[in-house]
């Protein structure tokens, strides 16, 4: 089983450079002298049209079968996957690549070569539930947090917690009496609880102020550092109405969504659901990972269709390999808050 596992990882890396000349493509089209070559190698791809498997449904696993292939597609982690190794992060990637491989691997066995590729999936889950049990204190057949599992996840190894670690300031002025509030945080995902229709660039959350009690009051979150991939998690939706923000700039630096994950109700039982989707930038295809749809997925032209109240995980990665950077339009905290007529002194936080 070692053999034929090693065997069908060499598969996968083939078919993981495929992927990788096309998603170069783009960047590199302007070289015209070889840009011919490397027209070739596009079209070949387009050919070939993969399968991908999914983590199957049972014991109420979504929260982490979403969580999964969520960090499986994304495009920093499968870049430097060496670089983070080892983690569970990295059995989930290498062991995604191999199912991947096996499952396009026979045609003429299709059943087979599905099966296959679920046992390793399934055997994979097995090891990251029991990393994640002692932590999260999951138990087996009882439903969990998606934001937990993604969060102890990134948190193990600290290669993979620097890229997404995001320093921010929350500020705001209570409309009331005029307080003024400055907290700054660091996080490796922003929680945000009751706000006001998402949007990447301005986040505008609503909590309680802490002097006079009046609720929703404004806070305004403003960017320190801008992290190579960016992720968001709502507690109760991320507003009223459909998101649009799949794609921002902040300076120079172009973020695109590349995968998310939503809470949707389902009725027989009445449970929570997580269905995760995740994106091909270079094409703009998505796939919608439902670990109750049993069909082998394949990625669609066009974009999902985004309620904004059921998105619960959002993630958003840099469109270029800096790292952290400053963001440059980043002003100290004092002059965020901007003029008060109050003689309240401004409540500042170091940390939330
Ligand atoms: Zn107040």
């Amino acid at each position: 089983m070692e053999e034929k596992k090693k065997e069908k990882a060499m598969d996968a890396k083939e078919i993981e450079i495929i992927e990788i000349s096309s998603n170069c493509h783009s960047e590199k089209i302007t070289d015209q002298k070889s840009s011919e070559k490397k027209s070739l190698k596009f079209n070949q791809k387009e050919n070939v049209i993969l399968k991908y498997p999914m983590w199957n449904n049972i014991s109420n696993l979504c929260w982490l079968n979403s969580s999964m292939i969520l960090l499986a597609h994304s495009k920093i982690l499968r870049r430097l996957a060496e670089d983070i190794s080892p983690s569970q992060i990295y059995n989930i990637l290498l062991c995604y690549k191999v199912a991947i491989a096996v499952m396009n691997g026979d045609a003429s066995d299709q059943d087979s070569s599905t099966h296959e590729a679920g046992i390793i999936l399934t055997d994979v889950r097995k090891s990251v539930f029991e990393y994640l049990r002692p932590i999260i204190k999951c138990v087996k057949g009882k439903p969990d947090s998606a934001f937990c599992a993604l969060l102890n996840l990134i948190s193990e190894n600290k290669e993979i917690q620097n890229l997404f670690k995001v320093e921010f300031t929350k500020v705001g002025k209570c409309a009331n009496c005029c307080a003024t509030r400055v907290i700054n945080s660091e996080k490796t995902i922003i929680t945000l609880s009751k706000i006001q229709p998402f949007n990447p660039i301005h986040i505008i959350s609503l909590s309680k102020c802490p002097v006079c009690e009046v609720p929703d009051q404004e806070l305004r979150y403003v960017y320190k550092t801008l992290p190579q991939c960016l992720m968001f998690h709502f507690e109760k939706g991320a507003g009223r109405g459909i998101f649009k923000s799949l794609d921002f700039k902040i300076n120079d630096r172009e973020y695109k969504l590349t995968g998310f994950i939503k809470l949707v109700q389902l009725n027989d039982p009445p449970v929570g659901h997580f269905i995760a989707s995740v994106r091909k930038v270079f094409h703009d295809n998505w796939m919608d990972c439902d670990d109750l749809i049993h069909e082998p997925l394949q990625f669609y032209e066009g974009h999902p269709y985004l309620n904004l109240r059921q998105i619960h995980i959002l993630m958003f990665e840099a469109m270029d390999n800096k790292g952290t950077i400053p963001n440059a339009s980043y002003k100290d905290d004092s002059s965020l808050i901007g003029d008060c007529n109050s003689s309240n002194i401004p409540i500042i936080d170091l940390s939330d």
